[in-house]
């Protein structure tokens, strides 16, 4: 068995657990770019005090390089817990993160999010340089 084995995918408009990678498809090498990162936002996730996303990570793959870095992580450990019981609160936390990145090479962003229930997923942008 590999960790890799474990990491599911699909559409993100029929499975509501892929994350969703919101960027340009072209960016200037060097400029500043906000990459967002979501699940649900087709089909919303679940974010309740039992059945939440748990973490986001990203990472970027260099093209031609044999490794990924990683330039993103966000806990979602709040999610509007009330004194009044388990999901009576009046707001909800949607499992959402925009990081700030910037790249000098052409590659492709991937994204992995964990469901306390359901596992992980994971999803991939490609970047080209403009
Ligand atoms: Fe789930």
């Amino acid at each position: 068995m590999k960790i890799g084995e474990l990491y599911r995918s699909g559409d993100f408009k029929g499975e509501k657990h892929v994350p969703v990678i919101v960027s340009p498809a072209s960016v200037t090498a060097g400029a500043p770019l906000d990459v967002t990162v979501a699940v649900g936002t087709e089909i919303p996730h679940p974010n309740t005090t039992e059945h939440f996303i748990a973490w986001i990570d990203l990472y970027f793959k260099p093209q031609g390089e044999a490794f990924a870095y990683h330039v993103g992580h966000s806990d979602f450990r709040a999610h509007g817990e009330s004194t009044r019981g388990a999901n009576e609160g009046p707001v909800h936390v949607h499992p959402k993160a925009t990081f700030s990145i910037e790249v000098s090479k052409p590659g492709t962003l991937i994204a992995v999010s964990m469901c306390n229930i359901h596992g992980l997923w994971e999803s991939s942008l490609d970047l080209e340089l403009s």
